[in-house]
């Protein structure tokens, strides 16, 4: 009888477009698919999106669940059913290790538009800049037409599953996922109906409007493509008859380079890529951290994002430079401490994504903002929220104030909102200070 495959999702719990799942499937022999909980890959609001996408995938196919070491229990379901393996590859580096101690694996590239390899500049092993990056990928890049869900038997012998609710992935006293869960649909058919939405609706004015923090104006596909429910050549595929679709299919190149970035550079989430940073006096003082975390620094827009952050699992792009500007820059906090915040709140939460993100706006990371770009926080408010309507949905204490104002509330009095915990003005001076000793001459 020919061997049964083990279908391993990861981070692709989708039917379609799954290579693993569909090369599986055309072998014709019966599928185990398995979903494998290993509790370092996953931050606290993360559990919550889990969970639900779990409890959804699990309607659509007979998943077998199990949590720990997944070279162990692989090796597990090997030996009861002498099965090969089809899974996703993974970059993270614990991922590429446990994919060199698997028997009888074949990978496939389902989540990324190429593999970190694909692409290498002339001079050096890997692109530390983003747009020669970008365009050597656009030279190869031809994704094929996404696949249909497959048809497939299943192993018809009873392998050992966990249940979802033993895994206690929501968290009970207290229950602080309300707003996530209100918030987004979960599982792969909420993802295209979001895609479909969002290409209808904002595609066209991405390019204009992305910016813009009250506005409705980038697709939220993060989580989703993080997770899999959706995968980038679906993406692509979906946006492609638009003329104006190249700002958004960018932003799906910043995602493959930070992917690029992590898989030569695995120390990326701790370690700044400018070496020089190694050095730098930061003050982490844990006040700080905490007015920062909870949203309440006195600077409205940094507060309506950390706010954002906390009831959605979710925060604009541009606000989250924002926010990591002034945690990183205003009040001299290390950048890995901000990162680790947004790896137990965000339901995007990205290793590659979010540590490239924060060296980005640290001023440490490759092709990295230049740390002496110290963000305003009040011009940035004024510029980017100019009706003050994102601070007014995030910081009902603000509700009232007018667009003049709402972005420097200390100018008028009788307000029950914080004052601001540093003047910026000197709290620029002091980073770049601090910035001179490090600089590189
Ligand atoms: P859209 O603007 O609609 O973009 C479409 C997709 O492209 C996104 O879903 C995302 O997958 C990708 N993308 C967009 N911008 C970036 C970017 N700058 N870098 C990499 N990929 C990008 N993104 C995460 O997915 N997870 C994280 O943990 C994360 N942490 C971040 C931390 C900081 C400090 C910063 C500045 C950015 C971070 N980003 C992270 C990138 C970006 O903010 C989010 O991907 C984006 O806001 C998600 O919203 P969206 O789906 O509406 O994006």
């Amino acid at each position: 009888m020919s061997r049964p495959i083990i279908v391993w999702f990861r981070k692709d719990l989708r039917l379609a477009d799954h290579p693993a799942l569909w090369y599986a499937a055309k072998k014709k022999v019966p599928l185990i698919p398995l979903f494998i909980l290993d509790e370092r890959d996953i931050g606290e609001a993360q559990r919550v999106w889990l969970h639900h996408s779990l409890d959804s995938f699990t309607k659509e196919i007979p998943l077998i669940l199990r949590k720990g070491d997944p070279v162990k229990i692989l090796g597990e379901i090997q030996n009861e059913t002498d099965a090969e393996i089809y899974t996703h590859r993974c970059y993270e580096s614990h991922s590429i290790q446990i994919e060199k101690q698997l028997h009888w694996v074949t990978t496939f590239n389902g989540n990324h538009l190429i593999d970190p390899w694909e692409v290498s500049p002339k001079t050096s092993s890997y692109f530390k800049v983003f747009t020669p990056f970008w365009n050597s990928c656009l030279k190869i890049l031809d994704p094929p037409k996404p696949l249909p869900v497959p048809k497939f038997e299943v192993y018809p012998k009873k392998i050992k599953s966990d249940k979802l609710s033993d895994w206690k992935l929501l968290p009970q006293h207290p229950n602080w996922a309300k707003g996530i869960e209100s918030y987004w649909e979960f599982g792969e058919k909420a993802a295209h109906t979001r895609l479909k939405k969002f290409v209808k609706a904002a595609l066209d004015t991405y390019g204009t409007l992305r910016d813009m923090a009250a506005e409705d104006g980038t697709s939220q596909l993060s989580p989703y493509l993080h997770f899999g429910q959706l995968s980038p050549r679906q993406i692509w595929h979906s946006c492609h008859a638009s003329s104006l679709s190249e700002p958004y299919i960018r932003q799906l190149g910043w995602r493959e380079f930070s992917y690029h970035l992590l898989y030569h550079y695995p120390d990326l989430p701790h370690t700044p890529f400018k070496k020089q940073f190694t050095k730098f006096e930061w003050n982490d003082s844990a006040d700080f951290f905490d007015k920062w975390s909870r949203g309440m620094t006195g600077y409205p827009i940094v507060d309506a994002g950390m706010r954002q952050l906390w009831e959605t699992g979710w925060m604009h792009n541009r606000v989250r430079m924002i926010v990591a500007s002034f945690l990183t820059k205003d009040l001299l906090v290390p950048w890995q401490k901000g990162a680790e915040w947004f790896w137990n709140t965000l339901v995007d939460a990205d290793l590659a994504n979010n540590s490239a993100g924060w060296q980005w706006v640290a001023g440490c990371g490759a092709d990295a903002a230049p740390y002496f770009r110290i963000f305003n926080p009040v011009l940035q408010g004024e510029k980017f929220d100019p009706e003050g309507d994102y601070v007014r949905r995030w910081v009902p204490e603000l509700t009232h104030l007018d667009k003049k104002v709402i972005q420097k509330p200390w100018t008028v009095g009788g307000v029950d909102y914080p004052e601001p915990i540093v003047d910026h003005k000197q709290a620029r001076d002091e980073a770049l200070r601090r910035y001179q000793l490090v600089k590189p001459n």
